[in-house]
């Protein structure tokens, strides 16, 4: 096992890693920016390195400085959180040339899975359904309008290397389509240095359903059941639950069953989440792999009692799975909201700055991963998560109502936060019954 880890992250996320190497014996090393000198993750490491100033393409995006930390540090390996690095398969393979295990699949997975278009491929090459769309990248407009025709309006294009909803357009009809593909080529180029775009039918009211898939060197893979994150504001996850509601149990086997055939047809090891959205029908189809731990990791550990840190870490380090497809049992109900310091009623907008007062919920079926403290500035440079509030419970009915008691709870001062907001939507009949999909927030709560 290692003896210690670098954690190449900041925010909740290094906490939440920092506190699984402490238990599991193993040293912990942060690094941080000029901007997150006083950050719990720093004071919380065993050892922390500051790798630059505030902005992120100085200090968590910076390779060189990040290596040489855990040069200095002499780790054994490192691992990338999410966000960041946590993606980016030069980054995979610097580490591991330099001889510190990356916690993560190997570079070759992580590439391919990383391209839209060549995970769609894999997909299909592993029977997983996906959104009927073009043959590949659409290279011309003649080849997009021909595509576009076969698929059906309206289309969405995507951007092969897209991520946070970027380089993504709807065109309802043909006349919108060139300038949509103009528009989401301009955009994924900008933003990610690749422009290459590809069509998709735009299903109509999806939910958003993503299965958790753990793997070790050994060709063992275990999924950990679903997650609906459907409760989405411009395709950016607000709300995470876990298992999901309404869906018929013969679906949810198929879901789970198509998320690990597609883990081990890419030859993945370690932490991945297969994405599906699932139609009206319940018909469910194939979007992306994130090659990572997510955010919304918690519902899952909560419902299967897997700690996914441990569990990333191990088979890192060459360990079997300790628990095989049968031992994972779903049990219970748990939610996660995410609290950010934004401003719901000024569209959403970010709220950095000095929390004055901070009081955080707890009591039974209370979990809040967050790295937030009085006097805590939060810093504008990063996103703007600030905790994660998650609950537990025997059934979804208590879990809302664990939810709103522990949102009543929360006293953020100083800065907006998003908790009205949740609370608005956990009391939304839609929302209680179940049966919203990834167009309810903005339908029902964006004027
Ligand atoms: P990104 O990586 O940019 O977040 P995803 O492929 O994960 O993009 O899609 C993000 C969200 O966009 C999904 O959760 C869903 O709400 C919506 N979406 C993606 N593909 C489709 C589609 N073919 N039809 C309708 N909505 C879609």
């Amino acid at each position: 096992m290692f003896k210690k880890i670098l954690i190449a992250n900041r925010g909740e996320i290094a906490l939440r890693i920092i506190r699984a190497c402490r238990e599991m014996g193993i040293q912990s090393v942060a690094v941080y920016s000029e901007a997150d000198a006083e950050s719990m993750h720093v004071e919380l490491a065993d050892e922390a390195y500051c790798v630059g100033p505030a902005r992120s393409i100085d200090s968590y995006l910076k390779i060189d400085q990040i290596i040489a930390a855990a040069e200095v540090a002499d780790v054994d390996a490192i691992h990338p959180g999410y966000g960041f690095l946590a993606e980016n398969s030069h980054f995979n393979e610097v580490c591991r040339s330099s001889g510190f295990e990356f916690i993560g699949p190997s570079p070759d997975a992580m590439e391919k899975l990383g391209d839209k278009n060549t995970a769609r491929a894999m997909a299909i090459a592993s029977d997983v359904p996906v959104v009927p769309g073009s043959d590949g990248l659409v290279e011309t407009d003649n080849e997009a309008l021909e595509a576009a025709r076969g698929i059906g309006y309206p289309v969405l294009i995507k951007a092969t290397a897209g991520g946070g909803g970027k380089g993504m357009r709807v065109a309802e009809t043909e006349e919108m389509l060139i300038p949509a593909l103009n528009q989401a080529r301009t955009e994924a180029q900008a933003a990610f240095g690749n422009g290459g775009v590809y069509l998709e039918r735009y299903v109509g009211n999806p939910r958003h359903i993503e299965v958790q898939v753990i793997a070790d060197n050994y060709g063992n893979v275990v999924h950990l059941y679903e997650r609906d994150c459907s409760v989405q504001r411009r395709h950016q996850k607000l709300i995470e639950e876990a298992p999901s509601p309404n869906l018929p149990e013969a679906q949810r086997q198929q879901i789970c069953d198509a998320a690990v055939r597609m883990i081990r047809g890419a030859d993945y090891s370690n932490a991945g989440t297969v994405e599906f959205i699932v139609d009206e029908n319940d018909d469910f189809f194939f979007i992306e792999v994130n090659a990572r731990i997510q955010v919304e990791h918690p519902v899952s550990e909560m419902i299967t009692g897997v700690d996914l840190i441990k569990a990333q870490i191990s088979v890192a380090a060459n360990e079997r799975l300790k628990l095989s497809q049968d031992d994972v049992q779903c049990k219970g109900h748990s939610i996660e909201c995410r609290i950010n310091a934004e401003n719901p009623d000024k569209n959403f907008q970010p709220n950095p700055g000095k929390i004055t007062k901070l009081y955080t919920p707890g009591g039974y079926g209370v979990r809040f991963d967050s790295h937030v403290y009085g006097g805590y500035n939060v810093p504008p440079h990063y996103d703007s998560m600030i905790g994660k509030l998650i609950v537990y419970m025997p059934t979804r009915e208590e879990a809302i109502a664990t939810m709103r008691r522990a949102l009543s709870e929360l006293k953020v001062e100083g800065i907006a936060t998003t908790a009205v907001f949740h609370d608005r939507v956990l009391q939304h009949p839609e929302f209680v019954e179940g049966r919203h999909n990834t167009k309810f927030v903005e339908r029902e709560f964006m004027d």
